[in-house]
C-alpha cells in the first residue's frame, strides 16, 4: 500500500537473505550499524582491484586514478549534506570527528576554550558527544553544562535558553538522539547559540540515514556523521565545517600529507580539509561511502521518508499498545525517525534481546552508549528497535508479536 518498492530495495542487500536458526533475519539494529547494499561492497572491491594506490603522491597512472576517485568521493559525500568538498574532512567515524573538534578547540587559535568558558551539551548525548567535551573541560578549566531532557523525551528549551549565556563557547547536540529517535530543534538551538556567539556542533549520526541534510542551511558550524550508519563501510566518516570555522581550527592530529613545509623545528599546514587529514587515508572506504550515498540518492527520497514514517508510527503505536511496555521519549509532538527504545517492565533488556533473537529479530540492548540518558529515566538498560529504508511493515509486526510474548514467557505481569 506504500508508494515505495521495498522489495526492490531489499534485493540490494545480500545480508537480508540470512536466516537465524531457520527464521528470516529481521534486522532492527540499523541505528547501531546499517547493512550495506551490494553496490557499496562492489565499489570497495573494484577500487582495490583496479585503482588501489597512494593518493596525492606518486606520479604514476594508478595514483592519479586513485586520487581522482578519492576526491570525487569527497564531492559526492559533501553534496549528500549540501556542502562543498573543501568543507568535508574525512575521519574514521563520528567519534573521531568529535574528538578532532574538541581536541582542536583545546590548545590554541582564535576559538580556543579557556578557563571559565562554558560548553553546553544535552542530557541525551551518545558518549561520543559527551566524553570529548568532559575531557576538554578538564584540560582547560571550562565548565560543562547540560540541557535537560523532559519526561516526554524533548529537550527542555526553557532551560536551554537560561543555560546558554555569555560564557557559552560551544553548544553540542545530537540532531536525532540514538535512544529517543526524536529530531531535536536545530534552528532554535542555533539561534540561542548564535545569540551569544557560541559555536554549534551537530552530531548527525542518526539523522544522516533518514533525513535530507543541508548542513550549511541548518545554521550549525560543525557536524559529524559515520559512514557505517548510512549504508556505507566501517572506518570512514566525515566532519563538516563552515569555511571560516575550519580555517580557524588548528590541526588536532599531525603527520604526513597535511603540510606545506616542514623543517626539523616546525611545520606549516595545508588549508582545510587536508590540515585535518594526516597520514594514509581510508581511501577505499571513502569511495565506497560515496557509492552508498549515491545509491541512497537514486531512490525517491520523499517516498522513502514516507515509508520510514509509516514504520515509525507502526512501531511506536504498536509498542505502546502492549501491556507493560514503557517507551523512552513517549510523545506525539516530536518529529521522529523510526528508532524507539523501550523497557519491558519486569524483564531485563538482555533477556528481551535473547528472546527476540530466538525469533530472528535483531535489536540492540543495553545503554546504547547513553548512560546519563538512561539514568535520567531511572533505568540502566533498554531495548532499542531501529528501522532502515529496507525495513518492512511485516518485520515491525514480527517484532511487535514477539514483544507481546515476552512478559508471559518470563512469567511477569497480570497474564502470568
Ligand atoms: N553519535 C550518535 C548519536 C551515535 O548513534 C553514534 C553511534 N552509535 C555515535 C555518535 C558514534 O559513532 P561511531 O561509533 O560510528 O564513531
Amino acid at each position: 500500500s506504500l508508494p515505495f518498492d521495498v522489495a526492490a530495495v531489499r534485493a540490494d542487500f545480500p545480508i537480508l537473505e540470512t536466516e537465524i536458526d531457520g527464521r528470516p533475519l529481521v534486522y532492527l539494529d540499523s541505528g547501531a550499524t546499517s547493512q550495506k547494499p551490494r553496490v557499496v561492497l562492489e565499489a570497495e572491491r573494484e577500487f582495490l582491484e583496479q585503482a588501489n594506490s597512494a593518493v596525492h603522491r606518486g606520479a604514476h597512472t594508478l595514483a592519479a586514478e586513485a586520487t581522482e576517485l578519492f576526491e570525487d568521493a569527497r564531492v559526492t559525500v559533501a553534496d549528500f549534506v549540501g556542502a562543498e568538498p573543501e568543507q568535508l574532512v574525512w575521519t574514521s567515524g563520528a567519534t573521531a570527528g568529535l574528538n578532532l573538534v574538541a581536541g582542536s578547540l583545546g590548545y590554541r587559535g582564535d576559538l580556543q576554550i579557556r578557563e571559565g568558558d562554558e560548553i553546553v551539551v544535552t542530557e541525551a548525548e551518545h558518549h561520543a558527544n559527551l566524553i570529548p567535551w568532559q575531557e576538554l573541560a578538564a584540560r582547560t578549566g571550562a565548565r560543562l553544562r547540560h540541557i535537560p531532557v523532559r519526561e516526554d523525551g524533548m529537550l527542555d528549551l526553557h532551560a536551554a535558553a537560561e543555560l546558554i549565556g555569555e560564557r557559552t563557547k560551544v553548544v553540542a547536540f545530537p540532531h536525532v538522539s540514538n535512544v529517543l529517535g526524536i529530531v531535536n530543534p536545530v534552528a532554535k538551538l542555533v539561534t540561542l547559540a548564535r545569540g551569544v556567539g557560541a559555536l554549534t556542533v551537530l552530531d548527525a549520526c542518526q539523522s544522516a540515514p533518514h533525513l535530507r541534510l543541508d548542513l550549511p542551511a541548518s545554521g550549525v558550524d560543525l557536524a559529524v556523521f559515520s559512514g557505517h550508519k548510512v549504508y556505507g563501510p566501517y572506518g570512514i566518516g566525515a566532519l563538516w565545517g563552515r569555511d571560516e570555522v575550519l580555517e580557524a581550527l588548528p590541526p588536532f592530529t599531525t603527520g604526513g600529507s597535511m603540510i606545506t613545509t616542514v623543517t626539523l623545528d616546525r611545520a606549516e599546514y595545508l588549508p582545510p580539509p587536508q590540515r585535518f587529514e594526516p597520514g594514509t587515508q581510508p581511501v577505499s572506504q571513502a569511495v565506497a561511502l560515496a557509492a552508498a550515498v549515491r545509491w541512497l540518492g537514486e531512490h525517491d527520497l520523499d517516498a522513502a521518508h514516507a515509508h520510514e514514517a509509516a514504520l515509525e508510527k507502526r512501531l511506536r503505536e504498536g509498542l505502546r499498545s502492549i501491556d507493560g511496555i514503557r517507551l523512552l521519549g513517549d510523545t506525539d509532538a516530536a518529529e521522529r525517525v523510526a528508532l524507539q527504545a523501550f523497557e519491558v517492565q519486569g524483564v531485563h533488556a538482555h533477556d528481551v534481546g535473547q528472546f527476540l533473537d530466538a525469533r530472528g529479530v535483531a535489536v540492540r540492548v543495553g545503554h546504547h552508549c547513553a548512560q546519563p540518558l538512561h539514568r535520567r529515566f531511572g533505568m540502566t538498560a533498554s531495548v532499542r528497535a531501529s528501522a532502515a529504508i529496507h525495513t518492512t511493515e511485516d518485520e515491525i509486526d514480527t517484532l511487535l508479536d514477539a514483544v507481546s510474548g515476552v512478559r508471559g514467557f518470563f512469567g511477569v505481569g497480570a497474564a502470568a
